[in-house]
């Protein structure tokens, strides 16, 4: 079997430092390619470019090339480094580590999640992961969501993955000793509430509001949702796709249109 190539990329940057962990993980499995944003592109959703220019800039750390930042969106690397700069497409996208959980509502938002999206849009697996925020002052441990990363793509590597289907995949901040265990959750319904505050006035005298607070609410209902596994301290694991038909609703909407 032909080594296999893997495209990474993220949406806190090229810079961040849950791109290397993963880099370093995936590197025993195939050959790497790294095309990420320039700078953070975090809760820039599926958002893509339309008659840009966007330079392209190696960088290299440790001495040695470690990828290419590309100013766009995630989505946007995803589409340039598979439809142009690659001859031949990557065997699997993963994009990550993400610094901040991807859960529930979030989902749609997060651009960490829309590069795996739109790698499986254009046919290749796709595979986004992100780690819990640690304590304020405290740095995060990526070392666990690379391992587990990595064990995920040799699976996907091997067996693949359903045609249009991305895994949207969550670990747990904590030492790898502590992970209970994996289990496969659907998307929940939790949710972030921004704290919006009063925050002065412009020189025009517009007032000015901030949202730099928020709040999570986790799914309300119960049940094992994306966030109750690992809020349980469990690896959540969620196939994604990007058809947002909603089937249940497809018979409701035939019978009220009948006769149109
Ligand atoms: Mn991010």
């Amino acid at each position: 079997m032909k080594r296999p190539r893997i495209l990474l990329t993220n949406d806190d940057g090229i810079r961040a430092p849950g791109l290397a962990a993963l880099a370093e993980a995936m590197e025993a499995l195939g050959e790497i390619v790294i095309i990420a944003p320039s700078e953070e592109m975090s809760a820039t959703g599926h958002a893509v470019s339309v008659n840009k220019l966007h330079t392209l800039q190696p960088v290299h750390r440790a001495g040695r090339l470690f990828g290419h930042a590309f100013d766009g969106w995630p989505a946007d690397c995803v589409k340039f480094a598979i439809g142009r700069w690659l001859e031949t497409p990557p065997d699997l996208v993963a994009s990550g580590i993400n610094l901040g959980p991807n859960l529930g509502t979030n989902v749609p938002y997060s651009g960490t999640v829309a590069a795996a999206v739109e790698a499986a849009m254009l046919g290749v697996p796709g595979i986004a992961v992100s780690t819990e925020r640690p304590a304020p002052g405290r740095t995060a441990d990526f070392g666990p969501a690379a391992r587990i990363a990595a064990q995920l793509a040799r699976d996907v590597l091997q067996r693949g993955i359903a045609p249009g289907v991305a895994l949207n995949v969550n670990v747990p901040l904590v030492p790898e000793s502590e992970i209970r265990g994996w289990r496969v959750a659907p998307q929940g319904c939790s949710r972030i509430r921004d704290l919006f505050e009063p925050a002065g006035e412009d020189e025009k005298g517009s007032p000015i509001w901030s949202n730099r607070g928020f709040e999570f609410l986790p799914s309300p209902n119960g049940g094992e949702t994306d966030d109750w596994a690992l809020a349980q301290g469990y690896v959540a694991i969620t196939p994604i796709g990007y058809d947002m038909t909603a089937y249940g609703q497809m018979e409701e909407w035939r019978k009220r249109i009948s006769g149109k």
